[in-house]
């Protein structure tokens, strides 16, 4: 089989890019293969769908912003159903953090980022389940908790149904004519010299290497361009032709809640026109939760850094002793609606983490581009990765957003990277 451009992963950026590419380039003949049966079964079906703008690095700021634009744009405009809901974010901060963190608010307040502030008080009359008082509490203090005494949210952010989502890209791609083939994994990147001369051995080391398609469990596919968007097995398909990934696979759980006892803590209201909890991030304990409109459940997310292995896992097992004998102690004290309240389903999966800073990487070779190393962000930035990948194979030095933003493209390249220090 031959085409000009080639996809290897049907995930949220391989399906963005793969649309966008499209659009630019209706006369190319453009596939997207996957390993897996359907669109966004890799890593985005297990996210938790957060989206937020509340970034301070001019590299990430301008991706969340006009990718939460087109969220909306296509949800209210073109009709997509995908979920897309102001639900906001809200960080929950001791004193002492909230001090660490004033300079990284108020940066990000400086380039338009949108914050409301809640004193304690407050966060008790809206959050009735909020234990802000740790005073008689020798247990919380030999933990080391400090209970919260400020709240912040930002308003630009909230959640969207990342299913729906990789769905509605994947039925723009096909409309505009784009190919897919489920059920297909690519083996091996092959690489040819730019030159050849049809000898065995080809390319040598006096010949410049082009990737010129990929070995499938259906056969050989030849592509002019070959885009792996293979999110957190990209190692997999680049290590072997010794391509920099720039990324490490990490895992990350999610343990789902429907319970009576957390039902008013699900239904907060005053923060949101859905009443619902905000997507919420505890101090100390990394850990955050999320309101999920379409089963009236929490999610609890566990971000763990330091202590989980860098591993790469097809199906990574969730975990319940992380919630039971580990989370759960820190969280009944600040929630203590929590108590007795075990999770009804959990899953994990795996974030394609730039160790180095942890912003995305979208780099090329002849006849090959690579996005990935979202970092946990991957939804929040997939339009404009999808943009800036369609501007890169047209060799253009700017990328237009969604939100007429331009976006030099080398910026998030490996050679020429220009990201600045994100403090979020
Ligand atoms: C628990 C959790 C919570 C998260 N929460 C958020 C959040 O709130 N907000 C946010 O923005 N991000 C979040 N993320 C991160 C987000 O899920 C990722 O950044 C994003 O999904 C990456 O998209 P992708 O297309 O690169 O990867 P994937 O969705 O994993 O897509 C890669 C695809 O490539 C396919 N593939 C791989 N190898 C091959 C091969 N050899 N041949 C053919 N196909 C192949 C896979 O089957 C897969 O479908 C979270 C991640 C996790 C794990």
């Amino acid at each position: 089989m031959k085409c000009d451009i080639l996809v290897i992963g049907a995930g949220i950026l391989g399906l963005s890019s793969a649309f966008h590419l499209k659009k630019q380039n209706p006369e190319k003949r453009i596939i997207v293969i996957d390993r897996l049966a359907g669109p966004g079964q890799g890593n985005t079906s297990k996210s938790a769908g957060g989206f937020r703008d509340i970034f301070t690095a001019g590299s990430n700021l301008p991706l969340a912003e006009s990718t939460i634009s087109w969220f909306d744009h296509l949800q209210g405009e073109q009709g997509y159903k995908v979920g897309f809901a102001h639900t906001t974010y809200l960080w929950l901060l001791s004193e002492k953090r909230h001090r660490e963190m004033e300079d990284s608010f108020r940066t990000a307040e400086s380039k338009g980022v949108d914050f409301k502030v809640y004193e304690e008080e407050q966060l008790n009359q809206l959050i009735p389940d909020l234990n802000t008082d740790f005073s008689d509490d020798d247990e919380a203090e030999l933990m080391g908790l400090t209970p919260v005494k400020i709240g912040v949210q930002g308003l630009n952010c909230g959640i969207i149904d990342t299913d729906a989502l990789t769905k509605a890209y994947e039925s723009l791609f096909l409309e505009l004519g784009g190919e897919i083939q489920y059920n297909t994994t690519a083996h091996k990147l092959e690489l040819k010299p730019e030159i050849e001369l049809g000898i065995p051995g080809e390319p040598f080391v006096w010949q410049e290497p082009v990737v010129s398609g990929v070995q499938t469990s259906r056969g050989p596919i030849e592509a002019g361009t070959t885009v792996v968007a293979a999110g957190a097995w990209s190692g997999t398909l680049l290590d072997p032709i010794g391509y920099p990934s720039m990324m490490k696979p990490k895992t990350r759980m999610i343990f789902v809640f429907k319970d009576p006892r957390l039902s008013g803590l699900y239904g907060t209201s005053g923060f949101n026109r859905y009443n619902v909890l905000p997507l919420t991030q505890l101090p100390n304990i990394k850990i955050y939760l999320k309101a999920d409109l379409s089963e009236g459940s929490l999610w609890l997310g566990v971000s763990e850094d330091i202590g989980r292995e860098f591993k790469l896992y097809d199906e990574p097992e969730a975990e319940e002793r992380l919630y039971s004998e580990n989370v759960y102690y820190s969280l009944t004290k600040h929630l203590p609606c929590f108590n007795d309240v075990r999770p009804i389903n959990m899953w994990g999966g795996q974030r394609a983490i730039n160790s180095v800073d942890k912003q995305p990487v979208v780099d090329s070779m002849t006849g090959m581009i690579y996005v990935g190393a979202a970092s946990g962000n991957g939804i929040i930035k997939s339009d404009a990765l999808g943009r800036i990948v369609a501007a890169k194979y047209s060799g253009e030095t700017e990328a237009e957003l969604f939100n007429g933003d331009s976006y030099e493209v080398s910026r998030l390249s490996i050679k020429s990277r220009k990201v600045d220090k994100e403090d979020f």
